[in-house]
């Protein structure tokens, strides 16, 4: 293995995720450090010119610019493969990042997307603004829907999903949709930022590449943004040329936080679930809440798929205020400790309104059919202990 891979402290990968997450690790410098340092370099240095081109002709693993790679990049990206089980990896400044370069690296005009209507945002504005300025069409499908052979063309190349969704916690089958890629071969992509590779493995269903946005549970603390794509090493080696020659590389000392973050994954993320089930489980019984969206609530359509497929429910708990887009205002404006912010995934707990905030351009139409009600809650359940939690919820759905 040369020097500039990360490596485990016993030389021997664990097939235990927790044991990964801390173990692999850049190999020691001189120094006998216990904690990886900071490698805060845009470049790296040669032997001699021989040295120099074997570097640039890629004879030998060696970094050489960290637009291409950096130790804390690669160590963070290492841990990330191994978790996901894939083949190899490459890490990107935010998660649109790494969504945006892995389609800019694998498509071409004339190229058509199949992807759920149930996408992040920005991810929805390039399938919709900008792809089509380049003839890369995407037809959506419902999250429900069963038969997709209709969508199909001569020119679909990719599968896109995220399951859970946001911010509607829709469940998406991966065997039967990894059946249906492979079926018709198409690249089958799945952005696993809900679940994590904690709760959900992809992979292991066919799914050829996995989008992280590093910037949520994988931070865990609402520090730095991240993003990155691992799966087969084919894909990668295409995703990694483009992104080595258009930019949008990962600075190492968000890879340093991000590789440490990985180091409490396993743990916050259970704690996250178990306080989630208890949030989920308390909604049930208010009378102000109609509707309660929690992958592990058995109330929900797709539990049995959940169950298969995801070791907990996650930390995100959606659900519907009665009394609409004024309830759900109120309800906002009543709340004390919760936060009152965009992000998900942070030790602190957040609640987001999607009708009247990030999602108030839309029409209700357009709404309704990414399941944005107008009275629909998203909380990310953070680490607080949950009594703190569920007393705020229920002093503002109280005084509603
Ligand atoms: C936040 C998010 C993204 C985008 O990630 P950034 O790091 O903010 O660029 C993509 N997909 C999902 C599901 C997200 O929640």
């Amino acid at each position: 293995m040369n020097t500039d891979q990360p490596t485990t402290d016993n030389q021997q990968p664990s097939t235990n995720l927790e044991t990964n997450a801390i173990r692999i690790q850049n190999q020691r410098s001189h120094f006998d450090e216990h904690s990886t340092p900071l490698y805060l370099t845009s470049s790296f240095v040669f032997e001699d010119a021989e040295d120099m081109r074997a570097s640039f002709a890629e004879e030998k693993e060696k970094n050489l610019y960290s637009r291409f790679s950096n130790p804390n990049v690669n160590e963070f990206t290492e841990k990330m493969v191994r978790l996901e089980g894939a083949e190899d990896g490459y890490s990107f400044a935010t998660g649109m990042a790494a969504i945006f370069s892995t389609f800019g690296a694998l498509l071409n005009s004339g190229d058509h997307i199949l992807s759920c209507r149930s996408v992040f945002g920005s991810t929805h504005t390039l399938f919709t603004k900008y792809f089509p300025k380049w003839n890369i069409e995407t037809t959506y499908f419902e999250a429900n829907e069963t038969d997709l052979e209709k969508y199909l063309t001569p020119n679909t190349k990719i599968l896109y999903i995220e399951t859970p969704t946001n911010p509607a916690i829709e469940v998406l089958d991966l065997e039967i949709l990894g059946k249906f890629a492979k079926k018709h071969n198409l690249i089958f992509i799945v952005d696993n930022c809900f679940a994590t590779p904690y709760l959900q493995q992809p992979i292991k269903y066919g799914v050829d590449l996995v989008i992280h946005s590093a910037t949520k549970l994988i931070d865990g603390q609402g520090r730095v943004l991240g993003g990155v794509t691992v799966g087969k090493k084919d894909l990668i080696r295409e995703i990694y040329l483009f992104a080595r020659n258009t930019g949008p590389a990962m600075s190492p000392f968000n890879a340093w936080v991000l590789s440490k973050s990985l180091e409490t994954l396993a743990i916050r993320v259970e704690k996250h679930c178990e306080n989630a089930l208890k949030v989920a489980e308390f909604l049930e019984t208010q009378h102000s809440v109609s509707v309660v969206k929690y992958p592990f609530l058995q109330s929900h359509p797709s539990f049995e798929t959940a169950k298969k497929q995801m070791k907990m429910g996650g930390n995100i708990v959606a659900f519907e205020i009665k009394g609409g887009i004024e309830a759900g205002r109120n309800f906002l404006n009543k709340i004390k400790m919760c936060s009152l912010s965009a992000n998900l995934g942070d030790t602190r707990t957040i609640v987001t309104h999607p009708a009247s905030t990030t999602h108030s351009k839309l029409s209700v139409e357009e709404r309704n059919a990414v399941g944005i009600t107008d009275g629909l809650v998203r909380c990310s359940v953070g680490l607080e202990h949950f009594e703190d939690i569920i007393n705020d919820l229920k002093q503002a759905l109280e005084n509603n």
